[in-house]
């Protein structure tokens, strides 16, 4: 007789790897019966992994029983993960086209998978001893303006999910803020969660909240915290201890079981799409998860994504918007203007050629830093130079691993690969003919940070100091703490004259800025990815944002465009401040082009040693899921609403001696897309396994990608 207790089955989520197919739960042996939602540990192979139970399994015939492997171990003590969590993880899964375990392993803290349940017990019960987060203590009240009071009241008595659509400086965290205390003032037990686009944007952030609610009812979830850090913030929502969770994109995903509202800040910007693994969009989780669960959602933005705007659009051919918009387009504290800068476009076709910075540019620049104000230079490109270039034989500085051109570093003389990172001294000599005279062609930071230091040489601060020019880029700020003590340093005033990529437009509040200039922005109006001028118009309005947050310094305050295009819709669109009229135009060509927000696109990419066996791959999968699909009577009907395009190779083709192709889905209708899909999978698992297509390295599908 078996004396074992009687066995439990239980389907168990455990991170298989990538791509191997197995998407679903593993079945184990369990001695006890275990909630959905527990999480264990489990052998998978010669490992022991951990897993999350995801419900009973059906008893495996008698045969098979015995070669049922047993759970190693549960965390007891550790509540199990809540059934809506489990349904955002398989939502995500299926959606996105990835293994269920992957999803939701990759969703919990990494250290847990090597903390032992007895380690785990300890952390517990320390948690346990420390006292529950009171309801927060507002000391503070403040007399909103009158465009936040109507979005406050709204977002209190109306179901959402909102978009706050408001100007730079108009308040919006302070909505934010107020929908937070008047949750936690009318729910005893209630989180929320309020998510921003980057890990530097965080610090401040959570300033304002725990200046607000006390620093005890927060906590911050990102990739930048160390695994301790991590787990503890972790356990701190899973909990319920944390009331308000700071986060970057990986905190949607975070276990929140009183989770009630859900802030997205900045919800256009990119860096809410993963970009690799799960290819998720956290704002669209965050809208997905607020209704799962009955939550408040707002979505803020200056600048919102096409598709919210579209969304939110009262009355369309559809019906009415899905998202209810909230207008805020005055700067607190502004005059009948709205306190938004005064936007300058010089035409560079009248300026000398070679012109870097124009010459009224240079003056204003001068006369700022006279007076003592700070000025932000923006340039989407580090770097000296794009490329080093010989005039006699035409040699270029091209990467000999990728299909893209190798950056000149002037500070430390080295060509660097911003693909593939591949670094070399600079030659002394043209390498192909040995001409002495090779020269920069185009300028990054570097270059303008040098040439702004000659060209302001004669510019004195108030106290007679030379004007002082920093630069802020990926090289300025590889090294730990580098950005934090930079910006530090633009905060504290020690620097007159900021130069950087983007990465200086999001968010930081530098009060002292009253003029902000866009060097060489042309690029992206001709851009071949139909995003790119959504981008420029929200990095500009962004940047211009930056300029005149001090209201007593916005009335002076200007943003100025170097362009070849004055008359391009776009700036002049921008010189308005008008959002609503550079997103209608752009509606329009999209609805003509049929791109989204009025169709549903993914990608399917493939990377090989040759061009040919990547696109092979894409090729013989679209025949075999035509075929498959057109047989299917499920199936069958999806087909003839999707367009399938022919395998292409990525607009950057090789990087690191890997050569990329994608395919190009598109449908009208997002569920017909989604059924394509998910008959592409198993597909794709068995024909990189035939012997046809050993040469595939990787592959991926991306659904809703952000740039084709
Ligand atoms: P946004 O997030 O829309 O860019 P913020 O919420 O950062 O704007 O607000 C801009 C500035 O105005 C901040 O310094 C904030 O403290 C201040 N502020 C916001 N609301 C009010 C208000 N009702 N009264 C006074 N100052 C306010
Ligand atoms: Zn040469
Ligand atoms: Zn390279």
């Amino acid at each position: 007789m078996d004396d074992r207790p009687r066995p439990h089955w239980l389907a168990v989520a455990v991170p298989t790897p990538a791509h191997s197919g197995l998407g679903e739960p593993l079945t184990y042996r369990g001695d006890a019966p275990l909630p959905p939602g527990s999480i264990v540990r489990v052998p998978l192979g010669a490992r022991e992994v951990l897993g999350v139970v995801w419900g009973a399994a059906a008893p495996p015939s008698a045969d098979l029983q015995a070669a049922v492997r047993p759970l190693a171990g549960a965390f007891e003590g550790l509540a199990p993960l809540a059934d809506d969590w489990r349904r955002l993880i398989e939502f995500t899964a299926r959606y996105y086209q990835r293994a269920l375990g992957e999803v939701a392993l990759a969703a919990l803290p990494p250290q847990l998978r090597t903390l032992s349940g007895a380690q785990m017990a300890r952390r517990l019960k320390r948690q346990a001893a420390a006292p529950p987060s009171p309801a927060a203590e507002t000391t503070k009240t403040i007399a909103l303006s009158a465009d936040q009071a109507v979005a406050t009241a709204r977002i209190e008595h109306e179901n959402g999910p909102f978009l706050l659509f408001g100007a730079t400086g108009s308040g919006k965290t302070e909505v934010y803020m107020q929908a937070v205390e008047r949750l936690l003032a009318r729910e005893a037990t209630a989180q929320a969660l309020v998510l921003v686009p980057e890990i530097n944007l965080t610090p401040q952030l959570e300033a304002r909240f725990a200046e607000r609610f006390g620093a005890h009812t927060i906590v911050s979830l990102h990739s930048g915290l160390t695994p301790p850090q991590r787990l503890a913030a972790w356990l701190a929502a899973h909990a319920g201890r944390a009331r308000i969770v700071l986060g970057t994109r990986v905190a949607v995903l975070a276990s929140l079981p009183r989770l009630r509202l859900i802030v997205v800040d900045e919800e256009h910007d990119p860096s809410y799409k993963q970009q690799e693994g799960a290819r998720y969009s956290a704002r669209d989780l965050a809208v997905y998860r607020g209704r799962l669960l009955g939550a408040k959602v707002i979505l803020g933005s200056a600048t919102p994504s096409l598709e919210s705007w579209h969304a939110s659009t009262p009355e369309t051919e559809d019906g009415p918007g899905r998202y209810l918009r909230l207008a805020m387009p005055r700067r607190i504290g502004a005059g009948a203007d709205g306190g938004l800068p005064k936007v300058r476009r010089v035409d560079m076709g009248r300026q000398p050629r070679g012109t870097l910075i124009a010459a009224p540019l240079l003056a204003a620049i001068g006369e700022r830093v006279a007076r003592g104000e700070q000025a932000l230079l923006l340039l989407n490109r580090r770097g000296y130079a794009p490329v080093l270039h010989c005039a006699d034989c035409g040699w270029k500085s091209e990467c000999p691993h990728c299909s893209a051109y190798r950056v000149f570093h002037k500070v430390d003389r080295t060509l660097r690969c911003h693909h593939c990172g591949f670094t070399q001294r600079v030659p002394r000599v043209c390498p192909a003919c040995g001409n002495l005279d090779i020269a920069p062609l185009g300028r990054g930071t570097e270059q303008l940070e040098e040439r702004l230091a000659e060209l302001l040489a004669g510019v004195c601060r108030p106290d007679g100091a030379p004007a002082r020019i920093a630069r802020i880029d990926a090289d300025s700020t590889r090294g730990k703490g580098q950005l934090e003590s930079q910006l530090a340093q633009v905060h504290a005033g020690a620097v007159d004259v900021l130069v950087g990529t983007q990465m200086i437009a999001k968010g930081h509040d530098f009060r002292r800025v009253t003029l902000v200039a866009a060097i060489n922005p042309d690029g992206a109006l001709f851009s071949s990815d139909f995003r790119a001028p959504e981008r420029l118009f929200a990095l500009l309005m962004q940047a211009a944002g930056r300029a005149g947050r001090d209201a007593a310094a916005s009335a002076g305050s200007e943003m100025w465009v170097q362009t070849h295009h004055p008359a391009h819709p776009l700036y002049a669109a921008l010189k308005t401040h008008d959002y609503p009229g550079f997103a209608a135009r752009q509606l329009d060509e999209r609805a003509q082009a049929g791109l989204p927000p009025f169709s549903h696109l993914a990608l399917l990419r493939a990377e090989a040693r040759s061009q040919e066996a990547a696109q092979a791959f894409l090729s013989a999968l679209a025949q075999r899921a035509q075929d498959a699909l057109a047989r299917d009577p499920a199936l069958a009907a999806a087909l003839p609403h999707v367009t399938w395009y022919p395998a292409v190779p990525l607009a950057v083709q090789r990087v690191a001696g890997i050569e990329r192709a994608q395919m190009l889905l598109e449908s009208p209708a997002r569920a017909a897309l989604q059924r394509v899909l998910a008959a592409c999978l198993p597909l794709l698992h068995a024909l990189r396994a035939e012997p046809g297509h050993r040469g595939i390295v990787r592959w991926a599908v991306d659904v809703d990608p952000l740039a084709l």
